[in-house]
């Protein structure tokens, strides 16, 4: 495996491989890698001949500075992860290399990213959407692989890929869980023994509430879920929505949707967490 920081040299070993008639996947990650990245990884490597995987602490998508510089880095570990699981690229560049100039491009997803994350955390997905363009212009990936986790993204990425029509397929692959349920996150690794303890609530309730819907309505289940969690001490909500897996906007009804999502963000402690459920559709 290669580990490159520069878009040129990036460029240059690309151009080789598409002469040679190959097919390139693309995994934008932040880095500190867990099982959920390499299940993106394992994926593009089964689909693509050759597989970048991008390592980067994007900091145009965080609104909260001291959230930018807590955010783990471990990039000597993540090149061993990525070197196992058959990677061919780590793509690792400076701040400087993604943003040589100021990136005051505007993006809009109207309504997608007027909810939820986008409500709470300002500019993110415009920061999302800024490193997430350039990576594209930079791979010119055939296929790109996001993780469902990150739900809200996953339709915004998609969205963008057809504003900017761009030439490439969006893969989305599914949540990976620790063993007892908690949803994967590089985050994680921010919590205390205790803080780690609470959050396995938040995949609990959330698993709970799809029992739980199968006799009641939607307002109860909201309910059900928003009630757990604020029972709890140490975990903050800021949203749980069910939404319509497509628009991103909540409904008020099971009938309102074939395809209906919770998804929840919440304060662990000090660590935001989010995670995702489907009610129904979306296979
Ligand atoms: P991040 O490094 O958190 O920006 O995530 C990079 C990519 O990995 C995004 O597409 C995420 O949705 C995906 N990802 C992160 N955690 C998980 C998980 N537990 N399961 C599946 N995909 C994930």
């Amino acid at each position: 495996m290669k580990v490159i920081d520069t878009i040129k040299e990036l460029k240059s070993l690309l151009g080789e491989c598409r002469a040679a008639g190959k097919s390139i996947g693309l995994v934008p990650t932040m880095g500190a890698l867990h099982a959920g990245h390499a299940s993106l990884v394992e994926r593009a490597v089964k689909e693509n001949d050759v597989v970048v995987v991008s390592v980067f602490v994007n900091p145009t998508q965080f609104n909260d500075k001291n959230d930018l510089e807590k955010y783990p880095r471990t990039l000597e570990a993540d090149c061993a992860l990525l070197e196992k699981v058959g990677a061919a690229v780590a793509f690792a560049p400076s701040v400087q290399e993604m943003y040589p100039v100021e990136d005051t491009r505007q993006f809009s997803f109207a309504p997608l990213d007027t909810v939820m994350e986008g409500a709470c955390r300002p500019g993110h997905f415009n920061g999302v959407a800024q490193i997430v363009s350039k990576l594209f212009y930079a791979v010119e990936p055939d296929r790109a692989y996001f993780g469902e986790k990150d739900f809200q993204q996953l339709a915004i990425i998609r969205e963008m890929v057809r504003q900017l029509s761009l030439p490439l397929e969006i893969v989305g692959c599914p949540i990976v869980r620790e063993s007892d349920g908690l949803a994967m996150s590089s985050r994680n690794t921010l919590l205390s023994a205790d803080e780690r303890e609470r959050a396995l609530t938040i995949s609990s309730a959330l698993f709970a509430s799809v029992d739980f819907a199968k006799v009641n309505t939607l307002e109860a289940t909201k309910a059900f879920v928003e009630d757990i969690i604020n029972d709890t001490t140490g975990l903050e909500l800021e949203y749980y929505k069910i939404v319509d897996g497509d628009t991103l906007q909540e409904i008020k009804e099971w009938s309102d949707s074939d395809y209906a999502v919770g998804c929840i963000a919440l304060f662990c402690g000090n660590v935001r967490l989010i995670d995702n459920i489907k009610y129904k559709g979306g296979e």
